[in-house]
């Protein structure tokens, strides 16, 4: 008798829709003040919908569960959702706010971005429980739904057997409560910062940073700090794992936390250990920042395998 088949984990990812309006700019204006920028790009983003491109690309089955607005915005996310192949049976249109969008200004590589949260703050817990789960899925999260949702949605996943990995951008104080049902924590510097209250200081920067993710690496959770340039590490019940960056040539930093949290959960998913799905992540954020906005600069396995990162 043949063992029944088991389908191959797959990908939740509970959070943001944001449109991104891009304008590039010989340097960012004085208050009050205004400065000629390029043509303006509209491209889709937001930390959920990033992150689920990243690992779909990556191929590995993905949904999306999110709210978007009942307006253009919201139609061109359901139909680039569809081209991503990324199932869209969880991302809800509402009437009553439009479509997150954020403003992104590009000064030299380096982004400042401003969010309209809109729709994607409408969320609601009972909505973000409602998940096709199955033990062995991974399900992702962020801080640009209601946290309330984000809890809810990891709650029922860590029920349903799956592993949860919560992204806590943007920066802010996070509920403990969310944090019990966090499996892996991932944080830039400012953000590690934010939660652990650890000041992360310039002299031995991996030091402070190893220190204040011990600091949260309790209970069996794991800790992941990206480095931007200087790549990622993690803490772990194994101790301290690093990994170096790879030295690219940055066009836009935009949405590079969240290719490596989408290529992380891609390899976690396909049964990597933690220390290889460091390593893929940063290879594919590394790639990322090499192109233009968000969601579209994230790179496909084949990418990947033919840049030899
Ligand atoms: P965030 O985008 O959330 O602020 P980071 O800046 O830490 O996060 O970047 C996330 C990951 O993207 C890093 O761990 C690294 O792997 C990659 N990365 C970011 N910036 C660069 C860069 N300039 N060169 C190479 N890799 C980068």
């Amino acid at each position: 008798m043949s063992a029944p088949k088991v389908p191959a984990p797959k990908i939740i990812v509970v959070g943001s829709l944001n449109m991104d309006l891009i304008v590039r700019t010989p340097r960012r204006p004085e208050t009050g003040e205004t400065v000629m920028g390029e043509d303006l790009q509209v491209l889709p983003g937001g930390k959920g919908l990033n992150q689920a491109v990243a690992a779909a690309r990556l191929g590995v089955s993905t949904q999306m569960v999110g709210r978007v607005g009942e307006d253009d915005f919201g139609r061109r996310f359901l139909a680039f959702l569809a081209a991503e192949g990324i199932g869209s049976d969880g991302v809800r249109a509402t009437a009553d706010a439009p479509t997150g969008a954020a403003v992104v200004t590009l000064a030299g590589g380096d982004n400042a971005i401003i969010v309209a949260p809109g729709a994607n703050m409408r969320l609601t817990p009972a909505e973000a429980a409602d998940l096709p789960v199955a033990p062995g899925d991974i399900c992702i999260g962020q801080l640009e739904v209601p946290t309330a949702a984000t809890e809810a949605a990891f709650r029922r996943a860590r029920d349903a057997g799956a592993v949860t990995i919560l992204n806590a951008a943007p920066a802010q104080a996070l509920p403990p409560s969310l944090l019990a049902v966090t499996d892996i924590l991932v944080v830039n510097e400012t953000e590690l910062a934010a939660i652990s209250g650890a000041a992360v200081g310039a002299a031995s920067i991996a030091d402070d940073i190893a220190a204040a993710a011990r600091l949260l690496a309790r209970d069996g959770r794991a800790v992941i700090a990206t480095l931007g340039a200087r790549g990622a590490l993690a803490v772990d019940r194994d101790g301290v794992h690093v990994v170096a960056g790879h030295a690219v040539a940055v066009v836009d930093t935009t949405g590079a936390g969240d290719c490596f949290v989408g290529a992380l959960a891609a390899s976690l998913a396909a049964g990597s250990g933690l220390r290889p799905a460091l390593a893929r992540a940063c290879a594919a954020a590394a790639l990322s920042v090499q192109r233009l906005g968000a969601a579209p600069s994230m790179p496909t396995t084949a990418e990947l395998h033919e840049s030899g990162l």
